[in-house]
């Protein structure tokens, strides 16, 4: 998975995050013109510059697109962690793949926008931060028709990835599939009054953005699947439908290890805790406990606490456990004072 980097379009353009449609279009010329290549001919980077704006105003200029935009770029780095957006959109570096895992770009992000134009295929021009977002060629999809072909009316399968948090609470995914229809213009023959139909292109076939939402219960597990009834690719002329399937993998938590239902954490214990008996903080997923220590716990000692875990996939009412391990730390940079009494205390002990 590489890193895409994080564009920010408005400091391209040079314009506020509230700028207006007039401001962004006065930015976009004045930029467009002092980085033009032919007027730059001696920045080999000229180029790259000139594009990087008119990918700028091509997300700006578009009110679907910059809310997009907006609402990813406000905490891109969590998004990018998560693997997953709310409105469905790729996770970075990822692609979504089906059953048959010979195409991508099923989904993109949620612009509900039709578009069906069959066009050459090659580079976009755009970045890879572009793409992500909105898709190869912006939503539109590039050689898209031979690619869908072979799976109508199959069942699509989805990867999301979700945190732990996510399966423990149960999470929804909102995805747009484009799903092929059979052309309302020729009726799925390709030809209107012997001519290539217009709309189709002659394919017979239009790509329709639907909006599924797709419900992750509580307790799901790596490998989970889910299935959304009847939302996969519909049947070319009432053909039988697919169902969309999604399939989840549950991101690896910097707190908890999962093991079934139950979860597994670290407890640090002092030294001094640990040989007098005390209370320890743990990390639970519903909130910070106490833990009461009993004097003379050993490093290793694992505690278990009913229902701390993670809720029962179909039976969310029943948590598995969460054992915690304690881990004693022994205290370093000891002062001379203190390293005289633990010896006094090791030739109590001999
Ligand atoms: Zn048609």
């Amino acid at each position: 998975m590489s890193p895409v980097d994080f564009k920010d379009y408005y400091a391209i353009l040079g314009v506020e995050r509230g700028a207006d449609q007039k401001e962004i279009k006065r930015a976009f010329r004045k930029k467009a013109r002092d980085s033009h290549p032919d007027v730059n001919r001696d920045d080999p980077n000229a180029e790259a510059k000139f594009r990087e704006v008119n990918e700028a105003h091509e997300v700006l200029s578009d009110s679907e697109k910059r809310q997009m935009y907006d609402r990813y770029g406000a905490d891109w780095q969590r998004y990018r962690d998560a693997g997953f957006d709310a409105t469905g959109g790729p996770p970075p570096g990822q692609t979504y793949t089906t059953g048959s895992g010979d195409f991508e770009q099923w989904f993109t992000g949620g612009s509900g926008e039709y578009t069906h134009t069959r066009r050459a295929s090659g580079s976009t021009g755009f970045s890879d931060f572009f793409n992500l977002l909105f898709g190869q060629d912006g939503g539109r999809m590039r050689g898209f028709q031979q690619q869908v072909a072979p799976i109508r009316g199959q069942d699509l399968e989805i990867n999301a990835s979700i945190t732990l948090d996510e399966a423990y609470r149960g999470t929804l995914r909102r995805l747009t599939v484009r799903a092929p229809r059979a052309c309302d213009l020729c009726d799925g023959t390709g030809l209107v009054r012997g001519a290539m139909c217009p709309r189709c292109d002659g394919s017979g076939e239009m790509l329709v953005p639907r909006t599924i939402e797709v419900k992750v219960p509580a307790g799901v597990r790596t490998g989970s699947r889910i299935r959304a009834r009847g939302q996969g690719g519909p049947g070319q002329h009432g053909g039988a439908s697919g169902d969309v399937y999604l399939k989840v993998e549950v991101q690896s938590d910097a707190r908890f290890e999962r093991d079934g239902d139950n979860l597994r954490t670290t407890v640090e214990v002092p030294l001094y805790d640990a040989v007098l008996g005390g209370e320890a903080r743990i990390q639970t997923m519903s909130g910070t406990i106490a833990l009461t220590i009993p004097p003379e716990t050993q490093s290793g000692k694992t505690f278990r606490l009913r229902g701390k875990g993670m809720p029962s996939l179909g039976t969310p009412d029943r948590f598995g456990d969460l054992l915690a391990t304690v881990d004693v730390k022994i205290p370093t940079g000891l002062s001379e004072d203190e390293r005289k009494r633990f010896t006094e205390l090791r030739n109590l002990r001999q």
